[in-house]
């Protein structure tokens, strides 16, 4: 540990520098012009080291790694698309802004519910910028953490990043969490996320973690810390002072007695081929922290069996435990990204197949949706037609946990709201939750 290196200064490209980027690597003025009418709708930022390291200019725009983060036509409706252009060839700034704004509202913003039934309201405090939906785990927004070092397409905290306050959820500081946990003492695990937690400082990372660690909120055994970071910017891990810091941190939380879980999101295997990922990893296990990784199924990044076998063996080569295979969610750019439920479930079964036990760990294809974590099992063979095979992960209401039940098969749907029950016994798990 060295701990006067310092790692290189993040620089990141957005909104119209985004554009140029484009036109400069690829020399397609097309995709160029793409780039700078999508990018006014939803959010887009690519690190130096995503531009540098990971994306294949020379394939693009058919490269995952630049499907993963720069915008594309399709990820708009065409009549949306040409809407945002015209006002943005118009030149009226306030014409381009309302637009933008009318598109952003169709486009889901704050999907499964969770403005409305996510944010705690069950006592005097103000918890805006909590979610507390399964009794367990309490979600943690840091105001500082509310951005990430690159931003992915198919992002469904989208809205956390586009100027608009009412699209915004986070806590101002750490007293919020801290008041909140005193006040529900059945919290076990708390998962700081964003965002991305580790955008921030590690002084300011610790003002949120350094509390947990107190016998007053001893309750609280497990604390995850949700990032992206070793994908867009894995310099945040390696020595220097603020990379070293947060080792400290890590092993403090770990000493005193807590089960740290940093939850990876790796989204191709490129991500995981770089010496900085990979020396970044090593630093992060050797604190006594736990890696598991997540991330979704998406069209054009890896809806590929081979892709996530790859990815998984690459992920326990390195000491992280797969952990989930999500559905896309039902917003922003799906229409680009989303993979019907039958496909998924397929990539899935083909992808566990051709690795080993330690590899099988992640669960999936899994839907976050609003009445809780919704496993696609499959497609099942049943008297009266094909149907999906589904089962609780989590649930608003625990009792339905775990207990298999169907829905009727559709080789379309992409979503839990497009999902309907199979039979009678079937409709309580749809009915009750909502
Ligand atoms: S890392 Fe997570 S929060 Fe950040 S842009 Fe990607 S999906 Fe969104």
């Amino acid at each position: 540990m060295t701990g006067t290196t310092q790692p290189p200064a993040l620089r990141s490209v957005s909104g119209q520098r985004l554009a140029a980027l484009v036109a400069d690597r690829t020399s397609d003025s097309g995709l160029a012009r793409d780039a700078d009418v999508v990018s006014r709708v939803l959010p887009f930022k690519v690190s130096s080291y995503v531009v540098d390291h990971l994306i294949d200019w020379d394939r693009a725009a058919d490269d995952p790694m630049y499907r993963l983060v720069i915008p594309h036509r399709d990820m708009l409706d065409p009549a949306d698309y040409a809407l945002v252009a015209a006002a943005l060839d118009s030149g009226d700034a306030q014409a381009l802004r309302i637009s933008a704004d009318k598109v952003r509202d169709r486009l889901n913003p704050h999907p499964g519910d969770q403005l409305t039934r996510n944010v705690p309201s069950d006592d005097e405090l103000d918890a805006w910028g909590l979610q507390h939906k399964y009794a367990e785990t309490v979600l943690v927004f840091p105001r500082q953490g509310q951005t990430c070092h690159s931003y992915c397409g198919y992002c469904f905290r989208w809205a956390q990043f586009v100027d608009r306050g009412d699209l915004k959820l986070a806590v101002p500081g750490p007293q919020v969490m801290t008041e909140y946990l005193r006040r529900h003492r059945q919290v076990t695990d708390v998962l700081l996320t964003g965002g991305d937690p580790l955008v921030m400082r590690t002084d300011l990372l610790a003002q949120y973690v350094e509390p947990l660690l107190t016998d007053e909120l001893d309750h609280v055994r497990t604390i995850r810390i949700g990032t992206k970071a070793l994908s867009f910017w894995p310099y945040r891990v390696l020595p220097g002072p603020d990379g070293d810091a947060l080792l400290r941190l890590l092993e403090r939380a770990v000493s005193a007695g807590r089960h740290v879980a940093l939850m990876l999101h790796f989204s191709h295997p490129r991500e995981l081929s770089t010496e900085p990922v990979r020396q970044a990893l090593r630093r992060l296990a050797g604190t006594g922290a736990v890696l598991r990784a997540q991330a979704p199924l998406v069209r054009h990044v890896n809806d590929e069996p081979d892709t996530w076998a790859t990815m998984w063996r690459e992920q326990v080569r390195h000491g992280i435990v797969p952990y989930y295979m999500f559905v896309e969610r039902d917003t922003g750019a799906r229409r680009y990204f989303g993979v019907p439920l039958a496909r998924a479930a397929d990539v899935y079964r083909e992808a566990v197949r051709q690795v080993s036990g330690l590899a099988r760990t992640s669960r999936g294809p899994v839907m976050s949706a609003s009445p809780g974590k919704v496993c696609v099992d499959g497609v099942a063979a049943l008297p009266s037609g094909p149907a999906f095979a589904l089962r609780y992960l989590q649930a608003r209401d625990a009792d339905l946990v775990g207990r298999p039940f169907f829905a009727r098969f559709d080789p379309l749907a992409e979503w839990w709201d497009e999902l309907r029950p199979y039979g009678p016994a079937d409709v309580p798990f749809f009915g009750r939750t909502g």
